[in-house]
């Protein structure tokens, strides 16, 4: 605690803190600025098909998740958390300004480093947030729910500015404004190292090895080289993005093996906490996967059979980080009240709860076919509403599990473990576009959500009948498609959820002692 006490505080967090806050809220400015227009330049710029852009934004999508592992376990092993979140910002900042080249290359190489530079940057910067608090600290939930605000504050504001630059001006502008964002992200970052705000925390963590030469290079050279030369390796598995499946087999065999060298290697309670952690990452493989059908098949249900007010499909994408901007306070100081009072419930109820509440928000979309119009529209308010559901499930989902990480991964290892959570975003990716293909069943055969078990369920939830709706026009095919598929998911997710609440109790105790 003494450490804790020596750090300069503000608003009753370390001040470290809000210099990670604005950098990480730039770095996603920047993040979801590009990726807001990225399909849309695909498909109306270079002119590639629906089927191609779809391919290289899931490939991109997902692979951004993917080098977290390498990044965290670079940093771990002795660059530190400082030095790897400057490596990764540079590389993305570099990545954005080669987006505004107008050739193939380019539009690979791009993206290439925009995975490269995550991969060095958001395990880092994550986990750098949980070093500023000691092992026990009940403030570490409410910081992660204060930095989660900022990655949502960058998430909201910038597809409209970028989207609206890109759009109305020229790509490049919009391509060139997140970049700048990512350079205003750095410099956060370096004001805060130059300010003395993280003391001596996120420094190099083994000398030894950083200084070490090897073919007469220092190791800090070696990784920019190692990064440089993975470049054009993920240009072109973005380009030849069909052999992706290969690469979900290779991380998974390879994260195999790691993880159970650091499981043979840990104390008894460190190998109890490891694979609490195993089981977060793979419910987190099914939380992104239900939550991504946001930027997918969700904005073409917006688009295709809501009655929208206000906000046009893609724009009905910032709801959710608007929402999260709104609850993240309340959520801090619910924390914070419910350490105080000592009620607050432990990681593995508040994770599964994330769960049902993601599953509560999908139902509440599928029921939505009991309301359509004659045009197979519904109201907009099931949209609001079941985003508001999710984004609660979010708030209990997503900071948790990242201040988790931090707690109980062992010392060694936090940053490649920040890896293994972000890893879920990556097969959620990957499995949210195969579920987002099951809606695009316009000619309306039955799709694994309206068979079976879910034969006598879905219907009576979404008020559609496929016999009905077949002899009625494309739209209503459609959208008994959307919410069929909807409702399969919300069901499953409620149904893990519940049984992960169930079985907290047992998961707690693995977990020796931390909440
Ligand atoms: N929206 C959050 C972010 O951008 C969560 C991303 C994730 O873990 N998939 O950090």
């Amino acid at each position: 605690m003494q450490n804790q006490a020596s750090q300069q505080q503000l608003l009753g967090h370390p001040k470290g803190l809000f210099y990670l806050f604005f950098a990480e809220l730039w770095e996603r400015f920047s993040f979801y600025g590009m990726r807001a227009l990225l399909i849309l330049y695909m498909t109306q710029h270079l002119l590639y098909s629906d089927d191609i852009s779809f391919g290289i934004y899931a490939a991109y999508g997902s692979l951004v998740y993917v080098t977290p592992l390498i990044g965290g376990f670079i940093a771990d092993k002795f660059l530190g958390f400082k030095k790897s979140i400057q490596l990764g910002g540079i590389l993305m900042a570099l990545g954005h300004f080669i987006l505004a080249i107008d050739t193939p290359i380019a539009f690979y190489a791009a993206l290439a480093l925009l995975i490269v530079g995550n991969g060095f940057f958001k395990p880092n910067i994550s986990s750098f947030v949980g070093k500023l608090y000691e092992e026990g600290d009940d403030r570490r939930d409410s910081g992660f729910t204060i930095f989660y605000m900022g990655i949502n504050i960058g998430g909201w504001l910038s597809p409209i500015l970028c989207g609206w630059l890109g759009i109305t001006y020229g790509w490049h502008y919009g391509f060139g404004l997140a970049g700048i964002g990512m350079l205003v992200g750095l410099w956060f970052f370096r004001s805060g190292i130059k300010n003395g705000v993280f003391g001596d925390k996120g420094g190099v963590t083994n000398t030894a090895i950083y200084n070490k030469k090897i073919v007469g290079l220092k190791s800090n050279i070696l990784v920019i080289i190692g990064a440089l030369l993975a470049v054009p390796l993920f240009a072109l598995i973005v380009k030849f993005n069909e052999f992706e499946q290969y690469i979900v087999w290779l991380v998974s065999f390879g994260t195999l093996a790691v993880l159970v060298y650091i499981y043979l290697q840990s104390s008894k309670a460190d190998k109890g906490r490891l694979l609490v952690l195993v089981y977060f990452t793979l419910l987190g493989c099914l939380f992104w996967a239900v939550f991504e059908q946001a930027g997918s098949s969700l904005t073409l249900f917006a688009k295709r059979n809501v009655n929208l007010k206000f906000l046009n499909a893609s724009q009905s994408n910032s709801l959710n980080s608007a929402f999260i901007v709104l609850l993240a306070l309340p959520f801090t100081w619910l924390w914070a009240y419910l350490s105080k009072i000592n009620k607050n419930p432990n990681s593995p109820i508040k994770i599964g709860l994330g769960l049902v509440l993601v599953g509560v928000g999908f139902l509440i979309f599928g029921s939505s076919g009991n309301f359509m119009d004659a045009n197979a529209k519904v109201s907009m308010l099931f949209l609001v509403f079941g985003v508001f559901i999710y984004t609660l499930g979010e708030m209990f989902f997503s900071p948790i599990g990242l201040s988790k990480v931090t707690e109980l991964s062992p010392k060694k290892f936090v940053s490649f473990l920040m890896g293994l959570w972000f890893l879920s975003s990556f097969y959620g990716h990957f499995f949210a576009g195969k579920i987002a293909k099951l809606t695009s069943v316009v000619s309306g055969e039955e799709s694994v959500f309206t068979q079976g078990v879910f034969a006598s369920i879905v219907p009576k939830i979404t008020g559609l009948d496929y016999n009905a709706v077949r002899s009625l026009d494309a739209a209503h095919v459609q959208l008994y498609s959307y919410v069929s598929v909807f409702t399969g998911i919300g069901l499953v997710t409620l149904s893990v959820g519940l049984f992960a609440v169930l079985i907290s109790p047992f998961i707690k105790k693995l977990m020796f002692g931390i909440k």
